[in-house]
């Protein structure tokens, strides 16, 4: 994947997401109650200070806290996002509500080892893994149970499942309204016999989703990145045998493909929380192979190429432009929290990484002492245990940040923890009450 600058980057963020309806929907969407063990004064405070200071969401740069010895620029955007808070509140309210039964979840809430934990603590189970592994057999449950639909949705197949037992798939359904987005999108394009090209991870519960919504209305392959995009313009062009289409892309295409007609008009959409750029990257090559094979004039592309704004969440934007933003300052290295397969953290991972040290890490835990990290290593997918993470200076420079479903709580750890290792440092408590204007 080729990296854009961070000022391209952001432009094609801003430019790809906020129509003026998105930016009325954000602004009025409604707050939610979520479990206190998830919540941070601290950071709520920081927060709330930049939200008051930048209703409109035009400053991306991060907030910085000079505690001498030590420096934490904490990312504007990060942390639970309005998908993430509609999940914990209602899976946490049904909890509460139905102490006598059995409430089970399709598959992890969201991708965080800390919230995961806790509901299977008080007694929820998960019916999947997040590769779609069964790890409780259909016919355990009945239509007495609860069933919790997660924020990433779910595929058309498990819902006539559910339905077979008994069990409405809507009732406790907790799908995000920018998943379901995409699949009126998907459904969209596709009405107009357009093939959909899902931008996602094939594996992906979200992906998974989209493709079973899509594949019911269309053609639909799943795309990873900007290499199979290459791959498939040899089929777009008709360069490559439909036999050898169906071996490169097993397990990505829907039931009764044809690669022979089915790759004379697409359009792209993508998993809500891939890299902007990349997904912009993929839809403009492909836009380009068309015109090229077919020789569209302007006017004509949209019979070939449907015209599509990518479909990223407005979360994922404002993570990702928060992060470029953190990028254009100079910092000592990066730690990034949040779950090791959470989609949209392991891309602001391989943002950073591209020019700081980068840690990934789950919670303040990783931090073994002054000299010690253990922390997640996105290209070999082990974690492993960095010596003297920390440099040797008089001022450490240190960029903070998180994906969409990390709680705050967890931040707070990381940048208390952080912040003693340095004993000669200010007090946390008062330079962040003193930034933010208030007592802490
Ligand atoms: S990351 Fe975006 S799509 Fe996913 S749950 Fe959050 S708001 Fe919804």
């Amino acid at each position: 994947m080729e990296l854009k600058e961070p000022d391209q980057a952001k432009a094609i963020l801003t430019n790809n997401f906020k129509t003026k309806f998105e930016k009325r929907k954000i602004r009025k969407m409604k707050s939610f109650e979520i479990p206190s063990l998830f919540k941070s004064n601290l950071i709520g405070k920081i927060k709330e200070y930049r939200r008051l200071n930048d209703k409109l969401k035009r400053d991306f740069s991060p907030s910085v806290f000079d505690f001498g010895p030590i420096e934490i620029l904490l990312s504007r955007h990060f942390g639970f996002c309005y998908g993430v808070e509609n999940a914990v509140e209602t899976a946490y309210r049904i909890l509460n509500e139905n102490p006598d039964k059995r409430i089970f979840l399709l598959s992890e809430m969201i991708h965080n080892p800390a919230v995961n934990f806790d509901l299977l603590e008080r007694g929820v189970r998960f019916i999947q893994d997040t590769t779609g592994n069964q790890l409780v057999n259909w016919e355990e449950l009945s239509s007495q149970d609860i069933v919790i639909v997660p924020a990433f949705g779910t595929t058309l197949e498990i819902q006539h499942q559910l339905q077979s037992l008994g069990i409405n798939p809507y009732a406790y359904d907790t799908t995000c309204p920018f998943v379901e987005k995409v699949w009126n999108r998907a459904t969209s394009i596709g009405q107009k016999d357009y093939t959909v090209i899902v931008h996602g991870k094939p594996s992906h519960e979200e992906t998974k989703a989209t493709f079973s919504h899509s594949q019911s209305i269309t053609p639909t392959l799943v795309l990873k990145d900007i290499r199979e995009a290459q791959s498939l313009a040899y089929y777009i062009r008709k360069e490559k045998s439909v036999e050898s289409f169906f071996k490169e892309f097993e397990g990505q295409y829907s039931k009764d493909f044809n690669p022979t007609t089915d790759l004379e008009r697409i359009g792209v959409v993508n998993q809500t929380t891939m890299l902007a750029t990349e997904t912009q990257e993929i839809a403009d090559y492909l836009k380009q192979v068309f015109v090229d094979f077919y020789q569209l004039e302007k006017e004509d592309i949209q019979s070939r190429f449907a015209d599509t704004r990518d479909t990223l969440c407005y979360a994922t934007n404002d993570n990702q432009s928060s992060t470029y933003s953190l990028l254009n300052e100079e910092v000592d290295f990066v730690v990034v929290a949040g779950g090791y397969n959470s989609s949209n953290t392991t891309h602001l991972v391989d943002l950073c990484m591209e020019r700081f040290p980068t840690y990934f890490i789950t919670s303040s835990e990783n931090l073994l002492s002054f000299q010690q990290i253990k922390h997640f290593d996105n290209k070999s997918k082990e974690e492993k245990l960095t010596s003297n993470f920390i440099p040797q200076k008089d001022k450490v420079r240190i960029a903070l940040t998180c994906g969409a479903s990390c709680p705050d709580a967890v931040i707070e750890g990381i940048f208390r923890k952080l912040v003693s290792y340095f004993p000669t440092a200010k007090d946390v408590d008062t330079l962040v009450g003193k930034v933010v204007g208030l007592e802490l």
